[in-house]
């Protein structure tokens, strides 16, 4: 009966509608959302202004190849850029991509190769970016690899500094590590990191793809520090659950990515681009992201609360609405668990559970999942 490639390790729920914070199953089973699609459906499910967006563009047309001109694709790239310090955006269809197109730019413009990224980092599945991805579980049985990558611990300025020369064409890098236990970088290893490329001519590299978006109460991760990298992926919030990837850089990389140098069919697809348009002029405001913020430092102050003198667990951290409660052992069985009570979380590697609401979330919703944790959890520990 089953049709699909076995890739995934599925749940046991097969989804029949969402709304809002809100998935239900065939069974008519409700569950409180706090994965939002792996950090995709930031506005949660079906926002109508986004529905409506979509619906708007699907009556004027669907696609038209990247040889038009569009308004749509110069209003997103605009409000991207309005938002940030990039000059100039290329669109793509996913996190992969967009991550692939930075590690080709990057080539192109430095004429160097070597990558220097970080363990336990994510950044895709191409051949690219499962090259940069620093975990071997990723890459194996799929060598030889797409060489000079050099994975180093992540947060250590020390090995960093040892290991940087000009034969390095960039450091891609994620602010918070997601797939990796939603592991923040110190301001200290950021600046590091912008120093050293400017000191050996290396581009700086963010990948943005799961922090990006206003999910941790800034527009985008890197905005809570005092850096400026050359070059920002984006993807899964942008599109509000459509596939859009982008690429952002500065001004002075647009010549190295001339005509006929990178493309993608479907890159910059109308009806994505409808969806991204719509999903940032409700998420780029201040009071938006204020508003993110609040509500991840009440969870991270209510997560604090009921599990704080819990023997299994070691730390609750992140920024805005991306959380991990960092814990002793495995977690895989007390996600089920979570899950089975009707709250959905995410792993991120072995020892944390990831906690991606949308960020309209209502405070009631932080209760109920904080709840829903405590009574799973607490007293019955994590295995
Ligand atoms: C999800 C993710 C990717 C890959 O995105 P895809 O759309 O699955 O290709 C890359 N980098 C980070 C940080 C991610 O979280």
């Amino acid at each position: 009966m089953d049709a699909l490639f076995p890739t995934y390790a599925k749940w046991d729920i097969v989804v029949e509608i969402a709304e809002g914070s809100k998935i239900i199953d065939k069974s008519g089973k409700e569950y409180l959302d706090f994965v939002s699609g792996i950090a995709v459906c930031n506005l949660g499910h079906r926002n109508p202004v986004v529905q409506q967006a979509i619906q708007q563009q699907l009556d004027k047309f669907w696609h038209v190849s990247n040889l038009f001109h569009t308004e749509l694709q110069q209003e997103v790239a605009g409000k991207l850029v309005e938002n940030c310090d990039m000059d100039s955006v290329f669109f793509c269809n996913s996190g992969a991509e967009a991550n692939e197109a930075a590690l080709k730019l990057a080539r192109k413009y430095t004429q160097k190769s070597k990558v220097i990224t970080f363990k336990q980092s994510f950044h895709g599945r191409t051949f690219g970016t499962m090259a940069a991805t620093g975990q071997d579980k990723i890459h194996s049985g799929f060598g030889p690899l797409l060489q000079e990558f050099v994975y180093l611990p992540y947060n250590d300025c020390e090995q960093l500094e040892k290991e940087m020369d000009d034969t390095v064409a960039a450091i891609l890098v994620e602010v918070i590590q997601g797939e990796g236990g939603v592991i923040p970088a110190s301001a200290e290893f950021l600046e590091t990191i912008q120093n050293l490329c400017q000191k050996f001519g290396a581009l700086f590299i963010i990948d943005e793809v799961q922090t990006g978006i206003g999910r941790t109460g800034k527009a985008f991760a890197y905005q809570h520090f005092n850096i400026s990298p050359d070059i920002m992926t984006l993807a899964k919030g942008l599109g509000s659950g459509l596939p859009i990837g982008a690429m952002l850089g500065k001004e002075y990389l647009r010549e190295a990515f001339g005509p006929g140098t990178h493309g993608s069919t479907f890159g910059g697809n109308l009806i994505s681009l409808a969806a991204a348009k719509a999903t940032l002029d409700i998420i780029f405001h201040d009071e938006f992201m204020l508003d993110v913020e609040e509500k991840g430092e009440y969870l991270s102050k209510k997560l604090n609360e009921i599990l704080g003198d819990q023997s299994w667990m070691t730390e609750v951290r992140g920024k805005g609405l991306i959380q991990g409660i960092a814990c002793q052992s495995e977690v895989v069985q007390a996600i089920t668990a979570i899950r089975n009570n009707g709250l959905l979380v995410l792993p991120a590697g072995q020892n944390v559970i990831r906690l991606l609401p949308p960020l309209t979330v209502s405070y009631e919703e932080i209760d109920k999942a904080v709840n829903l944790i405590e009574e799973t959890l607490v007293n019955v520990g994590i295995n």
